[in-house]
Parts: C-alpha cells; sequence; structure tokens
C-alpha cells in the first residue's frame, strides 16, 4: 500500500471505453490499497482542435484567452473519468488546476508550476476518495487559468506527486521507453531501468515519450516514476515496485541500476536549422555580436562550431530550430554593419543524432567509435557536441535512418 499518481496521456482517454478502460487501471491500484491520485490529459485530438479555433478567431490572440479554451480538454476527461469511477463504485472526485490549487507563474502557454498545495486531495484520501486531476493546467497569481505547455499533462502529474510524496506511473500508448524510435529500428528493443539524467537527454533530444520538463521535477523531487502501456489488460498481475522490474520503463537514481550499458539510448531530431557566417573577423566580441541578437529575439542556439581562423577570419556555424531559422537568418542580416561578414549560408535539411549512456563517463572512445561507424557508411558529420553523458553530431537529414540504425548495432543495443 502507498501513495500513487496514475497518469493517462490522449490516446489512453481517446473515447469513453478507453476511458472505462484506464477506471478499471484505477480500481486495480484501490484494490491494492493504495491512496491514489489520477492525472488526465484531453482526449486525442481535443487540444489540437482547441488550438486550430483560438488561432482561428485570431491569429494574434491574448494568450490569457488561449489558455481559457485550451485548458478545457482536460476538465472534460476529468469529469467522465470521475462518472465512470462512480459507476463502478469507486468514491471520485474531478479536481482543476484552480481547485486543487496548482499554482503556476503567468507564462501564458508555456507556465511553471510553482506550488501545489495537496492538502485537500489528501483529506479526501482519508475518505477514500480517488482524485481526478486535470493535467496541463494551473493557476497564476492574478488568478487567471493557465497552461504547461504542450504534453504538459506528464508535469502535472510529477510535480502533483511530488507534493503528494507519490510515486507516479505515466501510462501512455507505448509499453516504455524504447533504445530507439522502433519506427526506425524494429530491433530496438523497450529499456527496464534507466536514470533521470539520461531520460533527460533523451526526451530534450527528441524521444517524444515524456514532456522534458517533467523529467526534470521528477529528478530534482525524486519521484520515481514509470512509463508503461494503458493497453496491457487492467487486471493482469501487478508488479510496479521501483526496487524490482516492471511492466514498462523505470526512471531512477543511477545507483538503482545494476547492468549499466554504456550506451543506453539513440536520439533524433530533424528539425534542425544550421546557418554558418562565412568569413567574420576573429577578434574579441564577434560571437557576442552574433549570439547576443539572437537570444534578444528569442531564438535558441544549440550546437555551434567555429573554425580556426585564416588571415584573421573564420566561420561560425551554428544550429536553431527550424522553425525560427528565417527569423534566425533575418537577425543576422539586420547586424551585418556590426559583425562584418562576406556571406551567410543555411540549410533546413540537417538533423542531429545523439548517443546517451552515463556510463560514457567511465568509458574512453565512445565517441570514436561513433565517429568511426558514420565514417564507415560515407556519413559526414558537420557539427558536434558533447556532455559528460552524450554525444550529438549534425548531419545531412537524408542520412538520419541509415545513421540510428548503425549506431544502434554499434553500440550492441539490437534485440533479436
Ligand atoms: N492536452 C495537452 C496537449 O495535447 C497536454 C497533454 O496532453 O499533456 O498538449
Ligand atoms: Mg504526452
Amino acid at each position: 500500500m502507498g501513495r500513487l499518481v496514475m497518469k493517462f496521456g490522449g490516446t489512453s482517454v481517446a473515447d469513453i471505453d478507453r476511458i472505462r478502460n484506464v477506471a478499471r487501471h484505477v480500481e486495480r491500484e484501490v484494490k491494492a490499497g493504495n491512496e491514489v491520485a489520477v492525472v488526465v490529459s484531453a482526449m486525442a485530438g481535443t487540444t489540437d482542435r482547441l488550438v486550430g479555433w483560438a488561432r482561428e478567431a485570431a491569429p494574434l490572440h491574448d494568450a490569457r484567452e488561449y489558455d481559457t479554451i485550451v485548458a478545457s480538454g482536460e476538465q472534460i476527461t476529468a469529469g467522465l473519468l470521475a462518472i465512470v469511477l462512480q459507476e463502478m463504485g469507486i468514491p471520485a472526485r474531478s479536481w482543476l488546476g484552480w481547485q486543487v490549487p496548482v499554482k503556476t507563474d503567468s507564462m501564458h502557454g508555456a507556465a511553471r508550476i510553482l506550488d501545489i498545495d495537496a492538502s485537500g486531495i489528501i483529506e479526501r484520501f482519508a475518505q477514500g476518495q480517488v482524485a481526478v486531476m486535470a493535467g496541463f493546467q494551473g493557476i497564476s497569481d492574478d488568478g487567471r487559468v493557465t497552461t504547461l505547455g504542450r504534453g504538459g499533462s506528464d508535469t502535472s502529474a510529477v510535480a502533483l506527486a511530488a507534493a503528494l510524496g507519490a510515486r507516479c506511473d505515466i501510462y501512455t500508448d507505448v509499453d516504455g521507453v524504447y533504445t530507439t524510435d522502433p519506427r526506425i529500428v524494429p530491433t530496438a528493443r523497450k529499456i527496464d531501468r534507466i536514470s533521470y539524467e539520461e531520460m533527460l537527454e533523451l526526451a530534450s533530444l527528441g524521444a517524444k515519450v515524456l514532456q522534458t520538463r517533467s523529467v526534470e521535477l521528477a529528478m530534482v523531487h525524486r519521484v520515481p516514476l514509470q512509463v508503461r502501456s494503458s493497453f496491457e489488460a487492467p487486471d493482469s498481475p501487478n508488479q510496479n515496485t521501483i526496487d524490482g522490474t516492471g511492466p514498462g520503463t523505470i526512471v531512477c537514481d543511477e545507483e538503482h541500476i545494476v547492468e549499466q550499458q554504456v550506451v543506453t539510448g539513440i536520439a533524433y531530431s530533424k528539425d534542425e536549422g544550421k546557418v554558418t557566417v562565412v568569413r567574420v573577423p576573429d577578434r574579441p566580441g564577434v560571437s557576442a555580436a552574433i549570439f547576443g541578437p539572437l537570444a534578444e529575439n528569442g531564438i535558441s542556439v544549440d550546437m555551434i562550431v567555429q573554425n580556426v581562423s585564416e588571415d584573421g577570419l573564420t566561420d561560425i556555424t551554428f544550429t536553431v530550430p527550424q522553425k525560427d531559422l528565417p527569423r534566425a537568418l533575418k537577425v543576422i542580416e539586420g547586424c551585418k554593419g556590426e559583425i562584418g561578414y562576406e556571406a551567410v549560408r543555411s540549410s533546413g535539411s540537417v538533423a542531429k543524432v545523439s548517443v546517451v549512456g552515463v556510463g560514457m563517463r567511465s568509458h574512453a572512445g565512445v565517441a570514436a567509435d561513433m565517429f568511426k561507424a558514420l565514417a564507415a557508411r560515407g556519413i559526414n558529420i558537420e557539427a558536434i557536441t558533447t556532455s559528460e553523458i552524450k554525444i550529438s553530431v549534425l548531419i545531412d537529414a537524408a542520412y538520419t535512418e541509415l545513421a540510428v540504425r548503425t549506431l544502434h548495432s554499434t553500440y550492441g543495443l539490437d534485440g533479436e
């Protein structure tokens, strides 16, 4: 018996039948003696439709009203699940963000949770009631409804688990986190246990299972997290203990992972844009002259490479999110006077492929193996970045699948 947050994503609550299936998962945990809070997403497709309506009403709309509109999807699911649970004889009630309350800052559309007062929910636990909380939403200091950014229900769930001192199971349409995208590599394997750090890298590098912010929160508050499927039979024996193995992927502290791989997973992203500023004077201040204005315009730069200079001139290459590429070019052109370059080149058809694993800290040669394997396939590397547990390379987008497959077998990740 313990305290548990169960989060269900959009495909898991896509219609009333699936909501009934979700209710059976909840019933299993309640019958096992757990105090259960459920966090729900909007039914699949709902949020996209709501966003579409807001845009249709006015392309440049009041962000506060946008949040009022898009937060409504989760309200529907919360009410429906509470009704279905009640029908099954399980006491339950819905909680909207403002009712809990889930307090956030006022960054409408991308708000951050500041605090959750879970005392009301805990009081109802004592009466045997299940809490069904609408994910994705909160309330700002000035009393307006806020939303947490797309995919934000994961973050609602982890934040609630932290406030409740509970563990958190994220139910989705896949049965866990995979060594890479199984659509590209059919032999990709489900990972049994992965560290917070690795999951954070994979999430921010393009693996779409969990919202990046939710992993950050889980890591900071040490919330035991599990990713599992809502489509497995709700009454199948449940052995999802954090210390043992579960039906899904457990995200936990590195110390709790016995069999550590050197490389745990491979991520890729095709949403990259590349800019090369050709022949800029190599003197103090040029980098600031390029990257300062980009930052001021809210464009985040990822990889940066500066060449060795010749005759006091050098080339600087960097990447930005593909959607920001036109804006980035405009900003750089606007600063031509201050920077003093010869030309700007750009490409929208580049991809970033990354290998992630905490084992890299203690293993030499991981990068060398990566570069050798890519070279053997004739794949040219245009830029490289590394962290303690990750190596990313920028390549021609046309080679993404080949690169991912090659690296997956290079590091021995292929299953049967
Ligand atoms: N419904 C929201 C979205 O589609 C939040 C979520 O599902 O996590 O982005
Ligand atoms: Mg999601």
